[in-house]
């Protein structure tokens, strides 16, 4: 079933259309046409937020997990059609845009059976103690509330999981906040199609239709009047560390500042530990250079840092990286200003005497072909911009020449999504020298293994300290990132009658 996008706006069941339009960019297949977003929509969208709160926040937990296992299956009986929309606006192949609406439609699921269950409201209850003396202790409960209405900004490399109905979106909406999604200009057509998904479900399960809004194009004006509309109570942002600071300053910068909940880029370091490099050396750089290559590089959690000790050990290591990046074909790139930023990356690193070339390529209009550079680790640590990431398939290696210069060295980093040890049993003292520094720096921290692929389950954080993301608290995958749209209350000696619903 091809999909053809009519270009209009989703706001509170209703599609509407605007004078002006933008046209999609997509990587193969036809162009669409879409009207442009307006302050006017975001303002209807937001009010129409509001009023749904009232009713959607105070609904029946079994009621709001029903509707998040209808958006899931209504994305289901549009499978094919998102797959082939998704594909042709991103370029990203069949296969991951399949799996990523799996994880999509697991995710909403998985927060259907968490908002079952009820943990998440974190209930306590201190008894009342009218003997106590010299005064009588009221009864206090507490739980968890809804914040209000949530705006979710997707990002242009996950156009399903972190997008439309992604993890922002379920998690919001399980908490009982109505949404506004910002669309994300690089797949408006996926965007409407998703769309259509959620208000079907809506349809279905009788959810007030201010529930869920979706306002595409608009570019910087749409988003700014989003985040700094009075109604909007927390932004759930996936994006650039550019895009995520300016809404994040917005943010803080309203009459009534806002939690912003940014998950911004990383690059996401490796440090290859000496047994195991002189165990299997070669092997680890063939696999970097896969993980680095996988999606055109194109992921937040993209390992763009290799810290390897000096000496042949670690120059096989490099050897065998770049033979394997050498052999990789050039990919197609999620949009033409991805592949430009891209090519603007490496010109930062060409224009540095510290750093060496190892593999240097050349690409042009959506496409990127793979490079890798090396540079001491005192070089690396006096120029901070190396350590910024470049979205794509580019490698930085790091020297070190003892084990203390690399904890220097991860002490000097920024914060992190993920931080990795590659480590065989003889490098145990090492390991435990990094881990109580890498679990400063990153949400996540691996052994062994690659940090591309995030699982979906209760103990995963993907999060970490700025500039992986603007509060550290928090992760924007799994269930625990329902807390982002929660607020505590207490409710102090509240009589029998009104100890109902989530209070009970
Ligand atoms: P992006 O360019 O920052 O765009 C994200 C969204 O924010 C888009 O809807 C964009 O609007 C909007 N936006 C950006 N700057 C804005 C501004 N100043 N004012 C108003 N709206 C603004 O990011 P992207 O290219 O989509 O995504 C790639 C980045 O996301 C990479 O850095 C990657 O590492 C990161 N990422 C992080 C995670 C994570 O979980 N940490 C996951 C995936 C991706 P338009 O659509 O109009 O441009």
């Amino acid at each position: 079933m091809t999909f053809t996008p009519h270009g209009k706006h989703l706001i509170a069941g209703e599609w509407v259309g605007t004078d002006a339009t933008f046209k999609s960019e997509p990587a193969t297949g036809p162009v669409h046409d879409f009207s442009v977003g307006t302050v006017d929509l975001v303002n209807r969208a937001c009010e129409a937020a509001e009023e749904a709160f009232w009713t959607y926040g105070y609904l029946p937990r079994e009621k709001r997990a029903e509707f998040l296992e209808a958006i899931a299956d209504e994305m289901e009986a549009r499978a094919d059609a998102i797959t082939e929309i998704g594909s042709q606006e991103t370029g990203l192949p069949t296969a991951r845009l399949q799996g990523e609406r799996g994880r999509t439609t697991g995710q909403l699921r998985l927060f259907a059976d968490h908002i079952r269950k009820g943990d998440y409201l974190d209930r306590r209850t201190d008894g009342a103690q009218p003997d106590r003396q010299p005064a009588a202790r009221p009864e206090i409960r507490m739980v968890q509330r809804p914040i209000g209405p949530v705006a979710v900004f997707g990002a242009s490399n996950f156009p399903l999981a972190f997008s439309t109905a992604g993890g922002d979106t379920a998690a919001a909406l399980a908490a009982g906040c109505p949404v506004v999604v910002k669309g994300h200009s690089a797949h408006p057509g996926t965007g409407e199609i998703v769309a259509e998904a959620v208000n079907a479900a809506i349809r279905k399960t009788g959810v007030h239709p201010g529930v869920f809004s979706l306002i595409q194009g608009g570019r910087r004006e749409v988003g700014t009047a989003l985040v700094q509309h009075p109604l909007i109570k927390a932004v759930g942002f996936t994006g650039s560390l550019g895009g995520g600071r300016a809404l994040f300053d917005l943010c803080a910068q309203r009459p009534e500042p806002i939690p912003f909940f940014g998950e911004l880029g990383s690059v996401n370091p490796m440090f290859v530990l000496p047994r195991a490099l002189a165990a299997r050396g070669a092997q680890m750089g063939e696999g970097w250079a896969g993980s680095l290559t996988m999606g055109a590089g194109q992921f937040c959690t993209n390992p763009g840092i290799a810290v390897v000790p000096t000496g042949a050990e670690g120059d096989a290591f490099i050897d065998a990286t770049a033979k394997a990046l050498k052999a990789a074909a050039p990919q197609t790139m999620l949009t033409n200003g991805i592949a430009d930023a891209y090519r603007q990356g490496k010109d930062r690193f060409d224009t540095r005497n510290s750093v060496r070339p190892v593999v240097s390529t050349t690409s042009d209009g959506r496409s990127a072909a793979p490079n890798l550079y090396e540079v001491s680790s005192n070089a690396f640590l006096e120029d901070h911009t190396l350590g910024e990431e470049v979205f794509g398939p580019l490698g930085l290696v790091v020297r070190t020449s003892s084990p203390d210069e690399m904890v220097r060295l991860a002490k000097g980093l920024s914060g992190q999504l993920t931080a990795t040890i590659l480590m065989d049993d003889g490098d145990t003292d090492a390991a435990r020298a990094l881990l109580p520094v890498l679990e400063r720096k990153a949400g996540r921290v691996l052994i062994n293994g690659f940090p591309t692929g995030v699982e979906v389950v209760d103990s995963m954080v993907h999060g970490g300290p700025y500039p992986a993301s603007t509060n550290f608290g928090a992760t924007s995958v799994g269930t625990l990132s329902i807390r982002r749209f929660l607020r505590p209350v207490a409710f102090q000696n509240l009589p029998d009658a009104l100890i109902e619903g989530d209070l009970a």
